[in-house]
């Protein structure tokens, strides 16, 4: 026996499968990644107040909130208590309210917005600060030194007070990447508890998210957490390269509502985090409560879910073409990456138009709990297809076509034998797609 026959198996000797991995999950030998650990700062009520139609009262901001923290946020982050009276009042109100969810509030890096935060009740406080070129020109006109300084002072005061600290860059794309990692390391070593990187403009691609992040991630050992706008579409696709490079806070919002046309979508980072770590995902977050969240910011800021928006847009789970609703019916996951039941939704076949297919059909048919072969499935089929040549159709026209099938086959009709014995016969007719228009008589023995 050769040194190699001794690695064969016996007969009936189970032979170890390999371990599945999901291609769409994190890379196994990416040690930075954080897509299996990543964390969301809820920001419908800072980032969203700042959405062009929202107003939200007191009621509805807390509304939001236990709708937020039950659905398992991490973090909420609210309004600056000195933006106005009524904003320290609610930012109080809902730190009262003892959520699950640590609540944070946003605030610029100044002492006197620090003094107001802490006194809030909120579990930590955002800071942020503009260290671009345009910001720092045109915005508050301060130096690299300057920003330095106040970072410190006010990081010193809000840890003296017990509760978290985060440091943010504002338009950190456009800010000088010798700057940013300067005042990054110094705020890591007095003891911030999150540096944030924030894409102000929604102008970064992921691969320079990656590049900033993962540079970033060299010099500080504290966690990162990244605030993306959606500007150029890729305030999804950011977020996830962000936790892919190390960052493990991700800052969302409903629908993605905030300043121009938002941030990354709670909803759409979802989608994309549950293909790649299904079980973490659902271990976290209620997802069935997804749409009823969507919902009731949508009809608070008056916008309406976008056809087209990850999960609960109205075509996201609806499958058209025959060729896909073939499949679709055999196995979901054909052309299925999320499943619908995780969000409790239903997927749909849609069946009414020319593109329909005869499974579809067919799978009508036993909805509506008639008895049809796939022969006659066929035929209503290319009746479906006609009709849909010559108008749009709607579910109720199928629905009609089908059922005068069916009763049209089912019902005897009586025609003359012969006109000259004035005698009648039932007539027996085969069913052929070759004959085009459908049989309007069938067999009536045993009915
Ligand atoms: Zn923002």
């Amino acid at each position: 026996m050769t040194a190699e026959n001794t690695t064969y198996k016996k007969v009936g000797e189970s032979i170890p499968q390999p371990r599945q991995v999901n291609p769409y999950g994190p890379n196994p030998a990416d040690y930075l990644s954080n897509v299996s650990n990543f964390q969301l700062i809820e920001s419908t009520l800072r980032e969203g107040e700042q959405f062009a139609n929202a107003f939200f009262t007191t009621e509805k901001k807390i509304e939001i909130a236990k709708a937020l923290d039950d659905f398992g946020v991490d973090y909420i982050e609210l309004t600056s208590p000195v933006a106005s009276e009524q904003s320290r009042k609610d930012c109080e109100s809902i730190c009262k309210l003892g959520l699950k969810a640590k609540i944070l509030t946003h605030i610029r890096c100044h002492m006197d917005d620090a003094r107001v935060a802490v006194e809030t009740g909120v579990d930590g406080v955002d800071v942020v600060i503009g260290t671009s070129q345009f910001l720092r020109q045109y915005s508050h006109g301060k130096d690299m030194q300057y920003i330095t300084n106040s970072a410190i002072e006010v990081i010193q005061y809000v840890k003296s007070k017990g509760i978290e600290i985060r440091f943010s860059s504002e338009d950190s794309f456009r800010s000088d990447i010798v700057d940013l990692l300067n005042i990054y390391k110094t705020v890591d070593k007095i003891g911030v508890n999150r540096v944030g990187i924030a894409d102000t403009v929604g102008c970064a691609n992921p691969r320079q998210v990656y590049d900033l992040v993962r540079t970033l991630k060299s010099v500080v050992h504290c966690d990162i957490e990244c605030h993306f706008h959606n500007d150029t579409g890729c305030a999804i696709a950011n977020a996830y390269t962000a936790l892919e490079a190390g960052a493990r806070l991700i800052d969302v919002s409903v629908l993605g509502i905030g300043e121009r046309n938002g941030i990354t979508p709670l909803g759409g980072l979802m989608a994309r985090m549950i293909a790649a770590d299904r079980e973490y995902v659902l271990s976290k977050y209620k997802l069935h409560k997804l749409r009823d969240i969507e919902n009731l910011v949508s009809e608070a800021v008056q916008v309406n879910i976008p056809f087209n928006n990850p999960i609960t847009g109205f075509c996201a789970f609806t499958h058209k073409a025959g060729i896909h609703s073939k499949a679709i019916l055999a196995n979901p996951s054909t052309y299925e990456i999320l499943n619908p039941s995780d969000f409790g939704l239903t997927r749909y076949i849609h069946f009414a138009h020319r593109l329909t297919g005869w499974n579809a059909i067919k799978t009508r048919v036993e909805q509506l709990n008639l008895k049809l072969t796939d022969q006659q499935c066929k035929i209503i089929t290319s009746k479906v297809k006609s009709l849909a040549d010559i108008r749009p159709l709607n579910i109720d026209d199928v629905d009609s076509i089908i059922k005068d099938y069916h009763a049209d086959i089912n019902t005897p009709q009586i025609f003359p034998k012969s006109a000259a014995n004035g005698t009648a016969d039932i007539i027996d007719e085969d069913i052929s797609i070759a004959d085009g228009p459908a049989p309007k008589r069938a067999k009536v023995n045993g009915h």
